[in-house]
């Protein structure tokens, strides 16, 4: 599914049209009764409408006009809006040694004042956000936070909040042990879903090294491209390897981690479901997305205009969604195996990112479970998608055997075709020839079968040839190979058994066919066979002991006798002499 955050982003600008503001009076946050939790419904705002303000300026303003209160845990006001101011009043009983986090639990805001004021005098203030270089952070986190102890009494957070990508601020106030046991659980999950996700690339890889299936290869892109792609989002890579990259780094990181992650998510779909095989256009469109979209944001790029690349982000991502979701039904239209589940997984892991969406833009209650949604849905569709391949090799595998069984296999009688021989005998006749045991041939042609063809028709011809075959199947013996030669000529390798062995199965087999019959509209159907025989002598004649140069000769030699036999008066049996 499409690259999360800017999936919020684009949502949650469109669903902040949708979200009432509320006036009324401001209710006080008491510490001691709520100690930790994400505090919209306590917090008045107003937006800027021009010169940046001062906080004194701004105390005035929330004392003398008519502001908003939140009316959801997260406060969203939409995309590239004017900064905003927010107050929260909070009440403590002033327990000394206890202190409290502050944090705006988004990794994208990129301005951020924070002034503490208790009993008009400000006891405190701290610079942040993510324009900042971590060194220079108030608190070396993925997001804004301080921590503070407060005085005893009523204290009022001021926030200023100045950012270019999209204005969602859930201000989280708790006390400073449970945000750290939070942080804690919070890795615990992160590296939970983290590892299912690299652990899957990391095999799929895998993988596609070994059989080299770009499908496999391009999904593990995907996944990797999306953890790195979370891990930056939330915040997570700048602590670890990029603090110190500056100003508005993340931002581009994120657009460029979102190409290569959109590119080989889409590219997956189309050759997983092979699109480009039933659905030409689609396809073609897909690779357009893939190709042009990404090329504008390199331009942005190349011009430092964050918004162009940005637009052209939000534009990618809803094509990406939107195609995924297309795809996956126009392989079900096609019946492609396994389209049903793709569809399933990427709807469900859509599902889950609106959820997230709608919780930041203060839609739905805004938690751990709806924030981090995101991950659970893309480690469900990793996992989806995993099984999804999983099957997929195997009904190749399964496809593969069907044609390679087909290809060695006569389809009227189920016998081994010429190829089919070919593959099985030669193994043996060089295991034979290796041991130097004997081995024979027999080749055996129905008498007068296009009499029998011309008098009861084709399909009872057919029936002749399955009877014969099914016969031959059961008088041999395990080892014995048989096959289907010509239209009714047959041919049986016997391994163990010399050319008088052979000769008396030979006979044997004439007298049971000899003795056969098909009954039939027409009558009962009677019918002979001719049988060439060669192999290698009895020991008491042998003079050494090799015996034949090839197989091939040896079933020359079969067919010379049987061309005598032919010549002779035919349901007969004749020794051919190729071996010694
Ligand atoms: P001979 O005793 O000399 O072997 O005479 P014959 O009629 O058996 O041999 P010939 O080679 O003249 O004819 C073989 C016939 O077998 C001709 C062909 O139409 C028929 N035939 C070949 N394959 C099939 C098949 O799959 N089904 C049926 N019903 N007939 C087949
Ligand atoms: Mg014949
Ligand atoms: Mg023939």
């Amino acid at each position: 599914m499409p690259s999360p955050q800017f999936l919020i982003r684009w949502i949650s600008f469109c669903l902040f049209l949708l979200v009432p503001s509320v006036s009324g009076a401001q209710p006080v946050l008491d510490l001691n009764q709520q100690p930790a939790l994400t505090a919209g419904e306590y917090s008045n705002y107003f937006q800027e409408s021009g010169e940046p303000l001062s906080l004194s300026q701004a105390i005035t303003q929330f004392k003398t006009y008519p502001v908003n209160l939140g009316t959801s845990q997260s406060i969203s006001l939409g995309i590239s809006v004017a900064p905003v101011w927010l107050k929260v009043r909070l009440h403590t009983d002033g327990e000394a040694g206890k202190s409290y986090r502050f944090s705006t639990e988004t990794p994208w805001l990129d301005h951020i004042d924070a002034w503490l004021v208790h009993e008009g005098r400000v006891i405190e203030h701290v610079v942040g956000g993510d324009a900042l270089p971590y060194a220079q952070r108030p608190m070396q986190y993925r997001y804004f936070a301080f921590e503070t102890e407060l005085p005893a009494g009523e204290t009022q957070l001021y926030l200023r909040v100045d950012t270019l990508g999209p204005m969602a601020i859930p201000l989280r106030i708790s006390e400073s042990t449970r945000a750290i046991q939070r942080d804690i659980s919070s890795s615990y999950q992160y590296g939970f879903l983290y590892g299912i996700m690299i652990a899957l690339a990391l095999y799929n890889l895998m993988i596609y090294l070994g059989i080299r299936h770009s499908e496999y290869g391009l999904y593990a892109l995907y996944l990797l491209g999306f953890v790195i792609n979370s891990l930056s989002y939330t915040g997570q890579l700048h602590t670890w390897f990029t603090p110190d990259w500056g100003p508005y780094f993340q931002d581009w990181l994120d657009i460029f981690l979102m190409i290569t992650y959109s590119i080989a998510g889409l590219h997956f779909a189309r050759i997983l479901l092979k699109t480009r095989q039933y659905a030409p256009t689609l396809d073609r469109i897909t690779i357009g997305v893939t190709v042009f979209i990404p090329a504008g944001m390199l331009i942005g790029a190349l011009l430092n205009n964050l918004t162009l690349s940005l637009l052209l982000a939000f534009i990618l991502n809803t094509s990406f969604a939107v195609l995924f979701i297309i795809l996956g039904i126009q392989a079900i239209r096609h019946q492609v195996a396994t389209a049903r589940l793709f569809v399933i997984c990427s709807v469900t892991a859509a599902t889950c990112i609106c959820i997230s969406t709608a919780a930041v833009a203060g839609l739905l209650p805004y938690n751990d479970v709806t924030f981090k949604l995101i991950e659970v849905g893309m480690a469900f569709e990793s996992i989806c998608l995993a099984f999804l391949l999983a099957q997929r090799f195997r009904l190749t595998e399964t496809e593969k055997r069907v044609a390679l069984h087909t290809a060695r296999v006569d389809p009227l009688t189920g016998l081994n075709n010429r190829r089919g021989f070919e593959h099985a005998a030669y193994p043996l006749w060089h295991q034979q020839l290796r041991s130097k045991r004997d081995v024979s041939v027999i080749l055996m042609d129905i008498d007068h079968f296009k009499k029998i063809n011309d008098r009861y028709g084709h399909t009872l011809g057919d029936e002749v040839l399955r009877s014969v075959a099914s016969l031959l199947t059961h008088s041999a013996r395990r080892s014995d190979i048989i096959a289907r030669w010509g239209g009714e000529e047959f041919l049986i390798l016997l391994p163990d058994t010399n050319k008088e062995q052979a000769r008396k199965h030979a006979e044997q087999l004439r007298r049971l066919i000899e003795s056969s019959k098909i009954d039939s509209d027409k009558g009962e159907i009677h019918f002979t066979a001719s049988f060439g025989v060669s192999g290698s002598a009895p020991a008491a004649l042998r003079q050494n002991d090799s015996f034949g140069d090839g197989l091939d000769d040896l079933i020359n030699a079969a067919d010379n006798a049987l061309y005598q036999v032919k010549e002779t008066g035919r349901n007969q049996v004749q020794l051919g002499n190729a071996t010694g």
